[in-house]
């Protein structure tokens, strides 16, 4: 329809302009890695600065990477998808990580035909960050809850987790681009999270109470 073309539109030129900086900023990048790497193989030098410097780029190249989740055109195109199949395809895709962690992801489908229009990639991008964000609040494992369900016209979506909870200073920051309180975080996760639902005329919600745990509440309006 109309409406989805001006969509897809207006993300598009987001995933553009993001493209667009991602791009510029990986040419020089990659010229100084090689004069790095040069300089490594010659130098007698301290090998932990190098360690060091190796490992910030390592964080300059994630945060490009995430940031050029906006802007692949090919996939722009927004179709019926099973929600249920989805959040499987994508849960199957972590638990060896929350395995580790001695997290167990349990699955409480109301309805396996949970159906929504939208643009896959970006949809299951929004749920890797919710329950990757979630492993990453647990340190002392149990269990992380994805729940859907219908509500009216929505697909309701709740990850829930038993980690350390959101204090109210970090609350209100929430989707900021790179506010993180992770050593190695990129503060883009939630920012993404926030446009991609945005675009798809849904929401979010969040409640969590310290030391308690955190659930993210995400709405999706039903395909028709
Ligand atoms: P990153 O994960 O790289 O830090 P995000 O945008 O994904 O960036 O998250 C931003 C911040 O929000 C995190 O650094 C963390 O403080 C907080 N946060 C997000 N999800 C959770 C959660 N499930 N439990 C506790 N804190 C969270
Ligand atoms: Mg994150």
């Amino acid at each position: 329809s109309e409406e989805m073309l001006h969509q897809s539109d207006k993300l598009s030129a987001v995933g553009q302009l993001a493209a667009g900086i991602a791009h510029e900023i990986r040419n020089p990048l990659t010229s100084l890695k090689g004069f790095l790497q040069l300089i490594e193989s010659q130098s007698k030098g301290n090998k932990e600065y190098f360690d060091i410097m190796k490992a910030e780029f390592a964080r300059i190249e994630q945060i490009l990477t995430e940031l050029l989740i906006l802007s692949k055109p090919q996939s722009m195109i927004k179709e019926t998808k099973s929600l249920s199949k989805l959040l499987e395809e994508i849960i199957a895709l972590l638990e060896t990580q929350a395995i580790m962690k001695n997290i167990e992801i349990q699955k409480m489908f109301e309805r396996e035909d949970i159906d929504i229009i939208c643009t896959e990639y970006q949809i299951k991008q929004v749920f890797v960050n919710f329950i990757k964000n979630a492993i990453e609040a647990m340190d002392e494992g149990g269990i992380i809850t994805v729940e859907l369900m219908v509500e009216g016209s929505y697909a309701v979506v709740r990850v829930r987790d038993e980690g350390n909870g959101i204090p109210a200073k970090v609350l209100e920051r929430l989707g900021e681009p790179f506010f993180t309180t992770k050593e190695n975080g990129t503060g883009l996760g939630l920012m993404v999270s926030y446009k991609i639902i945005e675009e798809h005329n849904g929401a979010i919600d969040v409640n969590s109470s310290e030391g308690m745990g955190t659930t993210f509440i995400v709405r999706l309006p039903l395909a028709m």
